[in-house]
C-alpha cells in the first residue's frame, strides 16, 4: 500500500497516523523524543504524578472520534469525568469563588460573591455561544485556506456578522461592556491565556472560548491527562502504525516539487507522502531549510510561554480544586510585562493543577501534586535562571499570603519546566506554547495552512498551523488535513 511518513508523535501527529492508517496507508512516525506525545507527557518524582503540560481537557468528543472512525467504542478505552467545578478563584482581598459548570449556579455565585447581576453572565455566555455556532463551522472543522470555505452560504453569512462576531473589538473591551465589577472581567479576560494571548490585544472573537468550558464543559480523563497521549498511541499501534523513537528528522526530501521522505542521519526513508507535526517555524528553519520560506507567517509574533514547578506538597488543603487561579492585583500589568516588556510581573497570576484532587494515586497519601505555572513571554533569551529565582520567590509568598500558610515548607519534591525546556524538548520556536500569538485579526485567523501551496503531498498539523493550538485544535488540524489526503492505495 501507499506510504506516509509523519514527523513527530504530538497529539496531532498520533491523531493524523490513526487517521491515516484508517485511509488505507501504511503509516511509520519518526519521533525525536524517547516517548510519544510530545508536550502532553507526564513526569514522576519520588511517588508523585504530574501531567506535563496541557491539564484542561475540552470537547472530549475530538478523542472519541478516533476510536469510532477506527471501528472501536471509546468507552472501553479511554474514559472522563465531567467537572462539576471548573475552577476555583482566589483574589489577595479573600474574595473567593467556585466556577461551577452549571451555568445557572455559576451565575448566581457570580452574583453572591462578586455583586454581578447573574443576568450579566448569561448574556455574556450566549454572546459566547453565538460566536461559536458562526464560527465553528467556517474556521474549526474546515481549512481556511480552500476556496471552497470562503464562498459557501455559511461563510457569507459569517462575514456580514464580523462586527457582531467581535472582530473589531479587543477580549477585554468586550468584557468591560458586559461586567461591572472588574473582578469578573479579570475572570473573563483570562480566557485569552488559554492559547496564549493577550486579552488586551487579542479580538474579542476569542471570547468563543467560554462557551467552550460552560456549554460543552471541561472533563478530566480519569488516568489523567497523560492517558489521552496513551490510549491514542495504543490505537495507532493497533492499527498498524509504526512508531521509530529517537529518531530526529533532519530533512524532508524534495524531487522535483514533490515530497517524496525524510532524512535521518544520512539515511533516506521514501514515502508517497510527508506530514510534519513539527512546530511549523522550527520545521522551516530546519527540515525545510532548502525549500521556500512563509516569511511572513514565519515573522509573526509568538504566543506565550510558561514556568511550571512540579511541586510534591505533603500536606492536603481542602479548599483547592483541581483547577486553581490565585489572581494578580494587576492584570494589565501582567500582561504587559508578559508581551511588552519580555519579562515576569512581580505579581504574577498563579494557576495550580492538582490531579491528586481527582486521581488519588497522582501523590501520597495526605499530600497533593502542585503542577503550579505562571505565563511568561516566550523565549528571547532572557536570563533565565534570575528570572525564575525571582518568580519562585514572588509565587511562594503570594500563596503564603492568600492560604495562610508556609508553602515552602510543604515542598517535599520539586522539577522545573521553563521556556528554554519547553523548546528543547518538543522543538517549539520560542518555547511557545501555542505556536503564533492570537493577538492581531490576521494572527489570530491566519495560520499556517495544514498542506504546503509549494511542495505537493507534503502537509501539516498539529498547534502551530490552522486551526491552532491546544489540544482539541490540534486534533482538529489532523482532521482537516486527513480530509485533503485521497485514500492510500
Ligand atoms: P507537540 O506536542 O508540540 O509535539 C511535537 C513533536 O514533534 C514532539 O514530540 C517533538 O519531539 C517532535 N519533533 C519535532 N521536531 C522533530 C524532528 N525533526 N524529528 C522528529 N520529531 C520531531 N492545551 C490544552 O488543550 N489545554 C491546556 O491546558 C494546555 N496547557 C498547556 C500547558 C503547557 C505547559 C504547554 C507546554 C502546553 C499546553 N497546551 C494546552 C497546549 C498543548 O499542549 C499543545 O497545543 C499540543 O499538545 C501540541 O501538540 P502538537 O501535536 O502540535 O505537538
Amino acid at each position: 500500500g501507499n506510504k506516509a511518513i509523519i514527523i513527530g508523535s504530538g497529539i496531532a501527529g498520533i491523531a493524523a497516523s490513526i487517521r491515516l492508517a484508517n485511509k488505507g496507508y501504511q503509516v511509520e512516525v519518526f519521533e525525536a523524543n524517547a516517548y510519544p506525545g510530545g508536550k502532553l507527557s507526564e513526569i514522576e518524582i519520588q511517588g508523585y504524578r504530574f501531567d506535563a503540560g496541557p491539564s484542561l481537557f475540552t470537547l472530549p468528543e475530538q478523542v472519541e472520534e478516533l476510536f469510532r472512525i477506527s471501528g472501536k467504542n471509546p468507552d472501553e478505552h479511554f474514559q472522563y469525568t465531567k467537572l462539576p467545578v471548573v475552577c476555583h478563584y482566589f483574589w489577595e482581598d479573600g474574595t473567593r469563588l467556585n466556577a461551577f459548570a452549571d451555568l445557572d449556579q455559576f451565575a448566581q455565585e457570580v452574583e453572591q460573591q462578586l455583586g454581578e447581576p447573574a443576568a450579566h453572565v448569561h448574556k455574556a455566555l450566549e454572546r459566547s455561544s453565538y460566536i461559536y455556532q458562526h464560527l465553528a463551522p467556517l474556521f474549526m472543522h474546515r481549512s481556511l485556506h480552500r476556496f471552497g470555505t470562503w464562498v459557501n452560504k455559511d461563510a457569507l453569512k459569517s462575514y456580514l456578522r464580523m462586527g457582531k462576531l467581535g472582530i473589531f473589538s479587543t477580549m477585554n473591551r468586550a468584557n468591560e461592556r458586559h461586567f461591572q465589577n472588574p473582578k469578573v472581567v479579570q475572570l473573563f479576560n483570562r480566557y485569552a491565556t488559554y492559547n496564549g494571548s493577550n486579552p488586551y490585544e487579542t479580538p474579542a472573537t476569542l471570547n468563543i472560548i467560554p462557551h467552550l468550558e460552560f456549554n460543552i464543559g471541561a472533563f478530566f480523563p480519569n488516568k489523567g491527562m497523560h492517558d489521552i497521549t496513551l490510549s491514542l498511541y495504543r490505537l495507532a499501534l493497533d492499527l498498524g502504525v509504526k512508531f521509530h523513537f529517537g529518531q530526529k528528522v533532519e530533512e524532508i526530501l524534495v524531487e522535483n516539487g514533490q515530497a517524496s521522505g525524510v532524512s535521518i542521519k544520512g539515511t533516506r526513508h521514501t514515502a508517497e507522502l510527508v506530514v510534519t507535526n513539527m512546530d511549523m517555524v522550527n520545521a522551516y528553519k530546519t527540515i525545510l531549510r532548502k525549500q521556500k520560506q512563509p516569511k511572513l507567517l514565519l515573522n509573526q509574533p509568538k504566543s506565550s510561554s510558561a514556568l511550571i514547578f512540579y511541586w510534591g506538597i505533603k500536606k492536603d488543603f481542602a479548599e483547592l480544586d483541581l483547577h486553581n487561579i490565585f489572581f494578580s492585583e494587576n492584570y494589565r500589568e501582567e500582561f504587559s510585562h508578559i508581551f511588552q516588556k519580555g519579562t515576569i510581573y512581580h505579581d504574577p497570576t498563579v494557576y495550580i493543577n492538582i490531579t491528586s484532587v481527582y486521581k488519588k494515586d497522582d501523590a501520597p497519601e495526605g499530600c497533593m501534586n502542585w503542577f503550579t505555572m505562571i505565563n511568561v513571554p516566550n523565549n528571547q533569551g532572557q536570563d533565565w535562571d534570575r528570572l525564575i529565582k525571582e518568580a519562585r520567590k514572588n509565587i511562594l509568598q503570594k500563596l503564603n499570603r492568600i492560604l495562610q500558610t508556609d508553602v515552602e515548607s510543604l515542598i517535599e519534591v520539586e522539577d522545573i519546566l521553563d521556556p528554554r525546556t519547553i523548546e528543547s524538548r518538543t522543538s517549539s520556536a520560542n518555547g511557545a506554547l501555542y505556536g503564533n500569538s492570537s493577538n492581531n485579526k490576521y494572527a489570530a485567523f491566519l495560520r499556517h495552512a495544514n498542506f504546503s501551496s509549494e511542495i505537493k503531498n507534503l502537509y501539516f498539523c498539529g498547534g502551530s498551523v490552522h486551526p491552532g493550538g491546544g489540544i482539541p485544535l490540534c486534533l482538529l488540524s489532523a482532521k482537516i488535513m486527513a480530509e485533503m489526503i485521497p485514500e492510500g492505495k
